[in-house]
Protein backbone atom coordinates (compact mmCIF):
# COMPACT_ATOMS: atom_id res chain seq x y z
CA UNK A 1 0.00 0.00 0.00
CA UNK A 2 1.05 3.66 -0.43
CA UNK A 3 2.45 6.11 1.69
CA UNK A 4 -0.23 8.80 1.78
CA UNK A 5 -3.12 5.59 2.04
CA UNK A 6 -1.52 4.32 4.56
CA UNK A 7 -1.35 7.84 6.29
CA UNK A 8 -4.53 8.54 5.87
CA UNK A 9 -6.00 5.55 7.13
CA UNK A 10 -4.67 6.46 10.15
CA UNK A 11 -6.03 9.59 10.10
CA UNK A 12 -9.44 8.26 9.76
CA UNK A 13 -9.00 5.87 12.28
CA UNK A 14 -8.06 9.16 14.64
CA UNK A 15 -11.25 11.07 13.05
CA UNK A 16 -13.52 8.00 14.06
CA UNK A 17 -11.89 8.17 18.01
CA UNK A 18 -13.52 11.29 17.96
CA UNK A 19 -10.58 12.70 20.76
CA UNK A 20 -11.41 15.62 22.71
CA UNK A 21 -11.62 18.46 20.76
CA UNK A 22 -8.30 20.16 22.49
CA UNK A 23 -6.11 16.93 21.72
CA UNK A 24 -8.01 16.58 18.66
CA UNK A 25 -5.34 17.74 15.60
CA UNK A 26 -2.35 15.71 18.28
CA UNK A 27 -4.18 12.72 18.25
CA UNK A 28 -4.48 12.83 14.15
CA UNK A 29 -0.71 13.54 13.76
CA UNK A 30 0.08 10.82 16.08
CA UNK A 31 -1.86 8.27 14.26
CA UNK A 32 -1.14 9.14 10.95
CA UNK A 33 2.39 9.08 11.62
CA UNK A 34 1.64 5.79 13.21
CA UNK A 35 0.28 4.71 10.30
CA UNK A 36 2.62 5.43 8.23
CA UNK A 37 5.91 4.74 10.27
CA UNK A 38 6.27 0.90 9.67
CA UNK A 39 7.53 1.99 5.73
CA UNK A 40 10.16 3.70 7.63
CA UNK A 41 12.74 0.51 6.04
CA UNK A 42 12.58 2.16 3.47
CA UNK A 43 15.73 4.03 3.84
CA UNK A 44 17.52 0.74 3.57
CA UNK A 45 17.06 1.59 -0.92
CA UNK A 46 19.55 4.30 0.41
CA UNK A 47 22.12 1.42 0.17
CA UNK A 48 20.47 -0.62 -3.54
CA UNK A 49 17.45 -2.01 -4.56
CA UNK A 50 18.93 -5.18 -3.20
CA UNK A 51 18.95 -4.61 -0.17
CA UNK A 52 15.67 -2.61 0.29
CA UNK A 53 13.86 -5.69 -1.15
CA UNK A 54 15.77 -8.10 1.47
CA UNK A 55 14.72 -5.67 4.43
CA UNK A 56 10.76 -3.91 3.17
CA UNK A 57 8.34 -5.65 5.26
CA UNK A 58 10.76 -8.09 6.90
CA UNK A 59 11.64 -6.04 10.01
CA UNK A 60 9.20 -3.37 11.02
CA UNK A 61 6.35 -5.09 9.35
CA UNK A 62 6.44 -7.36 12.19
CA UNK A 63 4.35 -7.74 15.62
CA UNK A 64 7.58 -7.08 17.60
CA UNK A 65 8.80 -4.57 15.27
CA UNK A 66 5.37 -2.72 15.63
CA UNK A 67 5.26 -2.64 19.40
CA UNK A 68 8.73 -1.30 19.22
CA UNK A 69 8.09 1.19 16.85
CA UNK A 70 5.20 1.99 18.81
CA UNK A 71 7.25 2.70 22.04
CA UNK A 72 9.84 4.04 20.10
CA UNK A 73 7.00 6.62 18.52
CA UNK A 74 5.24 7.26 21.80
CA UNK A 75 8.84 8.09 23.53
CA UNK A 76 9.41 10.46 20.89
CA UNK A 77 6.10 12.26 21.21
CA UNK A 78 5.88 12.77 24.34
CA UNK A 79 8.56 14.99 24.12
CA UNK A 80 6.06 17.52 22.22
CA UNK A 81 2.78 16.24 22.15
CA UNK A 82 0.59 17.50 25.26
CA UNK A 83 -2.63 16.63 27.02
CA UNK A 84 -1.81 12.23 26.00
CA UNK A 85 -0.29 10.29 28.23
CA UNK A 86 2.54 8.05 27.21
CA UNK A 87 0.93 4.55 27.80
CA UNK A 88 -2.39 6.37 25.69
CA UNK A 89 0.18 7.63 23.10
CA UNK A 90 1.66 4.09 22.69
CA UNK A 91 -2.02 3.02 22.12
CA UNK A 92 -2.66 5.29 19.69
CA UNK A 93 0.94 4.07 17.85
CA UNK A 94 -0.31 0.38 17.71
CA UNK A 95 -3.58 1.44 16.19
CA UNK A 96 -2.11 3.26 13.83
CA UNK A 97 0.87 0.34 12.73
CA UNK A 98 -1.39 -2.35 12.87
CA UNK A 99 -3.60 -0.29 10.17
CA UNK A 100 -0.61 -0.05 8.23
CA UNK A 101 0.10 -3.73 8.63
CA UNK A 102 -3.72 -4.23 7.71
CA UNK A 103 -2.96 -1.93 4.80
CA UNK A 104 -0.31 -3.93 3.46
CA UNK A 105 -1.67 -7.49 4.49
CA UNK A 106 -4.22 -7.23 1.54
CA UNK A 107 -1.70 -6.30 -1.31
CA UNK A 108 1.29 -8.18 -2.90
CA UNK A 109 4.18 -7.50 -1.44
CA UNK A 110 4.42 -10.43 1.70
CA UNK A 111 5.00 -9.37 5.63
CA UNK A 112 6.58 -11.95 7.78
CA UNK A 113 4.37 -10.72 10.55
CA UNK A 114 5.40 -13.48 13.42
CA UNK A 115 9.39 -13.05 12.74
CA UNK A 116 11.15 -14.24 14.72
CA UNK A 117 8.99 -16.82 15.89
CA UNK A 118 8.10 -18.18 12.19
CA UNK A 119 9.28 -16.97 8.71
CA UNK A 120 6.13 -17.50 7.52
CA UNK A 121 5.71 -14.66 4.43
CA UNK A 122 1.64 -12.82 4.75
CA UNK A 123 0.17 -12.00 1.98
CA UNK A 124 -3.84 -11.41 1.12
CA UNK A 125 -3.56 -10.13 -2.58
CA UNK A 126 -6.78 -8.41 -2.66
CA UNK A 127 -5.03 -5.93 -4.64
CA UNK A 128 -1.77 -3.65 -5.67
CA UNK A 129 0.67 -2.72 -3.92
CA UNK A 130 -1.14 0.66 -5.11
CA UNK A 131 -4.20 1.00 -5.84
CA UNK A 132 -5.87 3.90 -7.24
CA UNK A 133 -9.44 3.24 -6.14
CA UNK A 134 -8.42 2.63 -2.41
CA UNK A 135 -6.40 6.11 -1.72
CA UNK A 136 -8.97 7.74 -3.37
CA UNK A 137 -11.64 6.34 -1.05
CA UNK A 138 -9.88 6.61 1.53
CA UNK A 139 -8.46 10.18 0.70
CA UNK A 140 -11.87 11.33 0.50
CA UNK A 141 -12.83 9.69 3.60
CA UNK A 142 -10.17 11.66 5.21
CA UNK A 143 -11.37 14.36 3.83
CA UNK A 144 -14.74 14.38 4.30
CA UNK A 145 -14.68 13.66 7.91
CA UNK A 146 -12.35 16.45 8.14
CA UNK A 147 -14.88 19.04 7.49
CA UNK A 148 -16.98 21.29 9.82
CA UNK A 149 -20.18 19.31 8.71
CA UNK A 150 -19.50 15.75 8.81
CA UNK A 151 -16.72 15.72 11.79
CA UNK A 152 -19.40 13.97 13.85
CA UNK A 153 -20.37 11.60 11.34
CA UNK A 154 -17.09 10.39 11.26
CA UNK A 155 -17.63 6.60 12.57
CA UNK A 156 -20.24 6.36 9.68
CA UNK A 157 -17.79 7.74 6.98
CA UNK A 158 -15.75 4.36 8.40
CA UNK A 159 -17.96 1.89 8.11
CA UNK A 160 -18.83 3.24 4.89
CA UNK A 161 -14.94 3.13 3.78
CA UNK A 162 -15.14 -0.94 5.48
CA UNK A 163 -17.97 -1.43 3.20
CA UNK A 164 -17.36 -0.19 -0.11
CA UNK A 165 -14.02 -1.28 -0.18
CA UNK A 166 -15.15 -5.25 1.05
CA UNK A 167 -17.44 -4.75 -1.93
CA UNK A 168 -14.79 -4.00 -4.22
CA UNK A 169 -12.28 -6.56 -3.04
CA UNK A 170 -14.79 -8.98 -3.46
CA UNK A 171 -16.62 -8.47 -6.34
CA UNK A 172 -13.33 -6.89 -8.50
CA UNK A 173 -10.57 -8.90 -6.75
CA UNK A 174 -7.54 -7.06 -7.80
CA UNK A 175 -9.20 -4.81 -10.17
CA UNK A 176 -6.20 -2.19 -9.77
CA UNK A 177 -2.73 -2.89 -9.25
CA UNK A 178 -2.21 -6.70 -9.95
CA UNK A 179 -0.06 -7.38 -12.46
ZN1 LIG B 1 4.43 -0.91 4.61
Amino acid sequence: MDALTHTCSGILIGQALRPLSMVRRQTLVVLGLAALAPDVDVISYLWGPELYSRLHHAYTHTIIGVAVLAVMLAGIERTWVRGIGFARLVILNLAGCSVHLLGDLIALWPLRLLWPWSGHDFALRWTGDFDLVVLVVVGLATGLAATDGLQHRARWILGAVLLILAGYFWWFPGAAGLQ
